[in-house]
């Protein structure tokens, strides 16, 4: 999953970025509206966290330039306490939830994952594929009931595959949504996951299907 962060307060951007990389996803930020609205458009991102007094476009301009131009990213905003600016106005102008400052991180996370599985194909927290299962809310991966253990990329590759179970993903959908715009290496990097995937969940999980991309084996579970 990326995501894009928008807020011009650094520190919190940074600490933000931090923990969110640390549970696996990949996240970009920004610290104007004018910049956050053009990464937006440019890259499909599953989520972007849209602070509400930014320099160039404040974020209700933003969230309602992106629905204006089609775009349903989710977008969880981020408003002051101070009253000022009205979270019933950021809904108005198409967002999907909204946290206020400040707020603890552990919601945030929360937040974050609710909003992630409702944009995904299937709202269920725990995915299947044949023996195996992928807790999304706790990242418990099994394997016939015994846990397997998973770094936070190679989990975060698995998500992208399982969500879209039986389908087949490009590696270049993947690298999308699972590396952030810093990675400038080689996108083989997949294969390198994917591998270290079937080595631990079972050369069966994971199916390449040649000048395609991959698809987890859909067993019907
Ligand atoms: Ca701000």
């Amino acid at each position: 999953m990326r995501l894009l962060i928008v807020e011009d307060e650094r520190r919190l951007a940074r600490s933000l970025a931090r923990g969110l990389q640390a549970e696996g996803y990949a996240v970009d930020v920004c610290h104007d509206g004018t910049e956050g609205l053009r990464l937006a458009r440019e890259h499909d991102y599953d989520l972007v966290i849209l602070d509400i007094m930014l320099p160039g476009l404040n974020g209700y301009r933003v969230c309602a330039a992106l629905r204006a131009a089609g775009d349903e990213v989710p977008v969880l905003m981020l408003t002051a306490k101070d009253g000022e600016y009205d979270e019933a106005e950021g809904l108005d102008t198409g967002a999907d939830d909204y946290l206020t400052k400040p707020f603890s991180y552990v919601v945030l996370l929360a937040r974050v994952r609710a909003l992630l599985r409702r944009r995904g194909r299937s709202a269920a927290p725990v995915l299947r594929l044949g023996p195996v299962t992928v807790d999304r809310s706790t990242r418990r991966v099994e394997r016939d009931g015994a846990e397997v253990l998973l770094t936070a990329k190679e989990f975060a590759v698995l998500e992208q595959l399982a969500e879209r179970a039986g389908e087949v993903v490009s590696k270049t959908e993947i690298l999308e949504h699972v590396w952030d715009f810093a990675y400038e290496g080689d996108p083989n990097i997949v294969e390198v996951y994917v591998s270290a995937l079937r080595r631990k969940l079972g050369a069966d999980t994971i199916v390449t299907v040649r000048g395609a991309g991959y698809r987890t084996a859909d067993r019907g579970a």
